[in-house]
């Protein structure tokens, strides 16, 4: 960082914009706009006789697509378990749709069309159906398909991908980022991505943070936020875009980012240990967040013990239909040996029904989705349960059912698994009953949590949801992300009472969503009695290192103070000072959504 350079402008100098944390990183530099719309397209109306070789001219920008995909995925050398290598994966099986082909290839016959034209109505018609579902899984996916246009639309003019030189070591600003431009563009080594629009869980936000590429999203009119003449500095862990910083803020943030090394070294990262305790002693057991052999191997050398959450919507991948049984064995089995004694956690399908056919269903959050789904569909919940007791034959392996809002499910679920179960033990089929889970992530499953944890053997406690459920705000719309707010006093009192509930009844509670893998919460969730986190792999190490070094007692004292407080914006300050001044292993400046 070159502090010389740092600006001295008087008028805008410091100026603060709020943004949205996506990866985590402190960055300053250049700014640099990207083109919104490179792949504008022109209409062109062709004569009967050139529609043939407009087809073929399509055909051709088809192939050279496909091989620039192939190229891009083998040349970042992505670890093919990995959500960017999945990403490159949904970008060829679009090119490769035959009723994407089929529909541009009509229009270019039907309306005698140019291919560019075809290529970019086609896309922009799947394009609305796809921001239309409310799914937070597919709304993403309009940008996979912008980008998959653009691709194509490059090859037919033979013009090639961008060159981003200019990104180098440059703060990245756009309305909007496509997944293959953050590779592409990472190969320069930008500084940072701001962008305007673009959740947590887009495409574009998981590769960032796979490439470690600090990034901020919700920067509102992005094009008069600040000018290519400025220089910035990006906070990835607080979500801030600082326009020509002072020599004093830049200053300020580098001490900031010593102080983000977290409390473990990389040497202890690279040990396997995973037994976690706090100085006084108490055991918290500390499971990964994986969806695949590679990631789980990952998450077990930084220290994770089994796997608390394994999301079986992954094992259905780009397929337009769910996997037959014995694929899904396959894949249990492959998990559950990864695992091994620690075990591992499955969750039954947590999808809607426009998964497969990518139809629009309003209110798709509250809708047909998960164990609903699972219950309306039963002849496919009864295949996934019969591969999850074959699987289970000598495994570990626990179940979970998703988005349970009281009895009325697990009841049903239950009947559907011992009837799974004595049909294949009528058969002589080696099976074992797994343990069963229910995810607590709707108001309803926390008011009802004694019942529920009368009829289930352990409980995970889904924060991402139970904000979402509990605060009536989509965990994905970056205009309401003020209102998601992991410290509102109801969610403070929705995991006491659930944590509460659990230890009375005797039954283990595993705090599995985001909150669990960011080390500003941890303290306060085990103030609250969790002692089982499952987190993203990427946290493990951090997260292990941090409960070595608190102290249980301290986290309760802490907790006591933060239950009196009416407002997450005055727990946040308090969380704040108290770290600051007494907890200096904690990252102080950690995103905090909405708080
Ligand atoms: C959650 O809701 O917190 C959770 C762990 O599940 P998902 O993020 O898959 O909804
Ligand atoms: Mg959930």
């Amino acid at each position: 960082m070159d502090l010389d350079r740092v600006s001295s402008r008087s008028s805008d100098s410091g100026r603060r914009i709020a943004a949205i944390a996506i990866s985590r990183g402190i960055a300053f530099g250049n700014v640099v706009f990207l083109a919104a719309h490179e792949s504008a397209s022109v209409h062109e109306r062709i004569d009967i006789d050139r529609v043939a070789d407009e087809v073929t001219r399509f055909e051709k920008a088809l192939q050279t697509s496909t091989r620039e995909l192939r190229d891009v995925a083998a040349e970042n050398d992505f670890d093919p378990e990995t959500p960017a290598a999945a990403i490159f994966a949904v970008h060829l099986s679009i090119i490769e749709d035959s009723s994407f082909v089929q529909r541009v290839a009509s229009a270019i016959q039907d309306q005698m069309v140019n291919a560019e034209w075809a290529v970019s109505s086609v896309a922009d018609h799947l394009r609305e159906r796809q921001i239309a579902v409310m799914d937070d899984r597919f709304r993403e996916t309009h940008l996979d398909i912008d980008d998959v246009a653009h691709r194509i639309i490059a090859a037919l003019r033979n013009s090639v991908i961008a060159n981003f030189e200019m990104c180098r070591g440059a703060i990245v600003a756009a309305a909007e980022l496509r997944p293959s431009q953050v590779v592409a563009i990472a190969r320069f080594a930008p500084a940072a991505f701001v962008t305007e629009h673009g959740g947590w869980t887009s495409h574009s936000s998981i590769i960032a943070r796979e490439l470690r590429i600090p990034m901020v999203s919700g920067v509102k009119d992005i094009h008069t936020a600040f000018s290519e003449s400025d220089r910035v500095e990006v906070n990835g862990y607080e979500g801030t875009v600082v326009v020509n910083p002072s020599r004093e803020q830049v200053a300020k943030m580098r001490e900031g980012t010593d102080s983000h090394v977290p409390g473990i070294s990389r040497a202890t990262e690279a040990q396997i240990q995973t037994e976690t305790k706090t100085t006084d002693g108490v055991l918290i057991i500390v499971r990964a967040n994986a969806d695949s052999v590679g990631r789980f191997q990952s998450a077990r050398v930084a220290g994770a013990a089994g796997i608390g959450l394994f999301r079986s919507e992954s094992v259905i991948g780009d397929g337009t239909e769910l996997p037959a049984e014995d694929e899904q064995v396959a894949a249990y089995t492959a998990i559950a040996d990864a695992a091994g004694r620690d075990g591992v956690r499955i969750r039954t399908f947590d999808i809607g029904p426009g998964h497969f056919d990518k139809t629009v269903e309003r209110n798709a959050a509250l809708g047909l989705r998960a164990i609903r789904l699972s219950l309306a569909e039963r002849s496919s919940f009864r295949i996934q349960i019969r591969a999850l007791l074959r699987a289970s034959a000598d495994r570990e392996i626990d179940l979970i059912l998703p988005m349970v809002s009281g009895l009325r499910e697990i009841e049903a679920a239950k009947s559907v698994i011992d009837d799974e179960f004595d049909r294949l033990a009528d058969k002589g089929v080696p099976i074992r009953r797994p343990k069963l889970g229910a995810m607590i992530e709707v108001p309803s499953a926390v008011i009802t949590i004694d019942q529920i944890l009368r009829r289930v053997d352990f409980i995970c406690l889904g924060t991402n949801d139970l904000v979402q459920y509990l605060l009536a705000v989509d965990r994905d719309n970056e205009a309401a992300a003020d209102w998601y707010q992991s410290l509102h006093p109801a969610v403070i009192r929705a995991l006491r009472t659930v944590l509460t509930a659990a230890a009375a009844a005797g039954k283990p509670a595993i705090v599995c969503g985001e909150m669990a893998g960011s080390p500003f919460y941890v303290p306060v969730l085990l103030g609250l009695g969790a002692r089982e986190l499952s987190i993203n792999v990427n946290s493990v190490a951090q997260i292990t290192g941090l409960i070595r070094s608190l102290d249980m007692s301290n986290c309760e004292e802490l907790v006591a103070e933060i239950e009196a407080f009416t407002t997450a914006g005055d727990t946040e300050a308090f969380l704040r000072s108290s770290y600051a001044t007494g907890w200096p292993s904690i990252v102080t400046t950690e995103l905090l959504p909405g708080n």
